[in-house]
């Protein structure tokens, strides 16, 4: 492995302790996920543009986000956020099945493409509508939420089984906190992960569209 990718999971590591995750992202190499004009930034922990005006996420957030969700073998993740396609791979190398769902189809259709083209076969990608989430494949034992909410998805919680975890960042659309919510047999369970700054979910259950501006670098 390059010096450079190395280094960026070692520091991961020092600050999160030696998950599974980082075992995984051992194995999903971002340069194949970011724009070849990106390429010499891949092994940095910073978000990168996919075009769209969407970003790859921080890695350093992916392994906190993976992280929560202690993922079992046997698990069934949902993602919502499909991006780069980047998130999903290291979930494969975690879970049983992915279901990943993205709003915007060229994304969609290039994160699928990458993921065929690299050999991972346990990945789902579908493109959302206004629905939120992919209820028709709903129980899920995971559910990693990768753009911005401005309420606790309470439709995403529902598609949780009972003990399922949930990771999304909820607030403002400059700011928000990592919540890792647990839905239990009478409700759901949440505590806070600290800050965090992700683009912003679209959709119904989210923003106006006419108030989504681009005011800086989200993770
Ligand atoms: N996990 C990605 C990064 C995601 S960035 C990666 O590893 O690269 C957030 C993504 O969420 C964007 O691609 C955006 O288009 C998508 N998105 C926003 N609202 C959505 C919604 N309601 N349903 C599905 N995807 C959505």
């Amino acid at each position: 492995m390059e010096d450079e990718r190395r280094r960026l999971l070692d520091r991961i590591r020092e600050e999160l302790g030696d998950l599974k995750v980082i075992q995984a992202m051992e194995h999903v190499d971002r340069a194949d996920f970011v724009p070849p004009s990106s390429a010499h930034l891949a092994y940095e922990d910073i978000p990168l543009p996919i075009g769209e005006g969407q970003t790859i996420s921080q890695p350093f957030i992916v392994a906190l986000m993976i992280g929560a969700l202690d993922l079992r073998a046997s698990d069934r993740v949902l993602e919502v956020g499909t991006g780069s396609g980047y998130q999903a791979a290291v979930l494969a190398r975690l879970a049983r099945e992915v279901v990943t769902v993205e709003r915007i189809p060229s994304l969609a259709e290039s994160a699928e493409n990458r993921l065929k083209a690299l050999g991972i076969d346990n990945v789902r990608v579908h493109l959302a509508g206004d629905e939120l989430g992919w209820p028709e494949d709903a129980p899920y034992d995971a559910v990693v939420v990768s753009a911005a909410a401005p309420t606790l998805p309470r439709k995403l919680i529902d598609q949780l089984v009972i003990g399922g975890r949930m990771v999304a960042p909820v607030g403002s659309m400059g700011s928000q906190e990592l919540m890792r919510v647990v839905r239990t047999a009478d409700g759901f369970s949440v505590r806070t992960m600290g800050y965090c700054r992700f683009v912003p979910l679209i959709g119904p259950d989210a923003w106006p569209e006419d108030t989504l501006v681009d005011d800086g670098d989200p993770l």
